[in-house]
């Protein structure tokens, strides 16, 4: 749990806490609970396997931790109890919080703000529950950083829309119910919800990844996939509105990256505390001292970035630009304390027992997914220049 002033917690110098509410304290304690009761005996074989359990997220549900960012759908407990949420499950692993978070965030936002009323009603409260799940698919082969030009198209065929094309990297895919599928309707890019069961629609795995290791990656082919006219988003027209549900999830990468960051400075200070050379423990150097304050230093400034950036949001003053810092960076910052924190742990920093090069490599993906290092530099220098450098 974050710090309070007369508490003193290594891995919160500057005691978080003291800024958070009862409510912000406990989806804290309770997502750590969570990890505690679920998760962190069973992650090694997860990682191993290249895999998370489908059942995850019906335990997501029923700990009441999805959908906390969809209004009407969870307790409404504000952005700073989402993101402290988000930290506590990437403190154990980035494929962890990004199952939530795509589905939260991503899917689950998508639908609530951009779905009729009775789609609305149809897929929240499984989603909720978790006993729906939903994945995101606005990537693919050939349009990453680069969307506007997707090739998947859907078309009108009678009152029923038909999707083809091919999204690559979709998260939860493989175990998921349902997707948001982006795609170009009448010149102008909208978004579907696709069932994964739907005639049309195949998903296949995307294995050997040597990052995330702990998620579920997919493609999606879309052959002549049939869907009800529903089953289109009516406010989900141009890509500004995909990139609205991306906006919610990178805040939540600005806090997850920072329970990455925290869970590898602590591996460091322990190990440095219990292992001796030249007959002191490491902790007693002079440079180990210097790395686990430099540490501390990113981590605590990681924190308060990111609780500043909740505050905002709870203003209703979030900037897309102001996500941008938070996600590149935090992301920045939790792979540089990895880094650090593994040459502190020597030999057995790269070890899978030890979490530190676990947290590093899928820190990689973090870095480049939901927007690279360079397109959030970019979106930042043309806030900061008003000159547009993407293209
Ligand atoms: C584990 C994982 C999970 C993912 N989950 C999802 C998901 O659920 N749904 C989804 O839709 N997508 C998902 N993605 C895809 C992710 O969003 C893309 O990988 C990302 O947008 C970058 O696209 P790309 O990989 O095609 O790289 P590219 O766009 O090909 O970029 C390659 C490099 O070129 C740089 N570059 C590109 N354009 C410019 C420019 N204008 N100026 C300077 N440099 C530039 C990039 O920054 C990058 O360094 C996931 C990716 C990963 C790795």
């Amino acid at each position: 749990m974050a710090g309070t002033a007369d508490r003193f917690d290594p891995t919160d110098l500057v005691a978080l806490g003291v800024g958070l509410d009862a409510v912000e304290l406990e989806m804290q304690q309770r997502a750590r609970d969570f990890v505690e009761a679920h998760v962190l005996d069973e992650l090694a074989t997860w990682y191993a396997d290249e895999m998370l359990p489908r059942e995850l997220a019906r335990a997501l549900g029923a700990a009441g931790l999805l959908g906390l960012d969809v209004p009407g759908y969870g307790p409404e407990v504000g952005p700073v109890a989402v993101g402290l949420v988000m930290l506590e499950l990437e403190a154990a692993d980035s494929g962890v919080r990004s199952l939530a978070s795509v589905h939260s965030s991503l899917a689950m936002h998508a639908v609530s703000r951009f779905a009729s009323e009775e789609e609305q009603a149809r897929w929240l409260p499984g989603m909720s529950s978790g006993d729906v799940l939903g994945c995101f698919a606005l990537t693919e082969p050939d349009a990453g950083s680069d969307p506007r030009s997707m090739r998947t198209r859907a078309r009108r065929s009678g009152s029923d829309w038909v999707l083809d094309g091919e999204k690559r990297w979709v998260t939860n895919g493989g175990i998921a119910d349902v997707a948001v599928v982006w795609a170009v309707a009448d010149e102008q890019i909208r978004g579907f919800l696709v069932p994964l069961d739907a005639r049309g629609a195949e998903v296949r795995p995307i294995n050997g990844r040597l990052s995330l290791r702990a998620s579920v990656s997919s493609e999606l082919a879309l052959d002549g996939c049939r869907i009800p006219a529903g089953h289109a988003l009516p406010g989900a027209v141009g890509l500004r509105a995909a990139l609205t549900c991306l906006d919610e999830a990178r805040y939540g990468i600005a806090w997850g990256a920072m329970g990455a960051a925290r869970t590898c400075f602590a591996a460091a200070l322990d190990h440095a505390l219990a292992r001796r050379q030249f007959g002191k423990q490491l902790a007693a150097f002079q440079l180990t001292q210097a790395k686990l304050a430099t540490m501390a230093v990113e981590l605590e400034k990681g924190l308060l970035l990111a609780h500043h950036l909740g505050l905002s949001k709870r203003a209703g003053r979030l900037r897309p630009e102001q996500v941008s810092v938070g996600k590149v960076g935090n992301v920045r910052a939790a792979l540089e304390i990895a880094r650090i924190a593994r040459t502190v742990l020597g030999a057995e920093g790269i070890t899978l027992g030890r979490a530190v090069m676990r947290h590093m490599t899928n820190l990689e993906a973090v870095l480049t997914y939901e927007g690279t290092e360079e397109v959030h530099l970019l979106a930042i220098g043309r806030a900061l220049t008003g000159l547009d450098a993407f293209a």
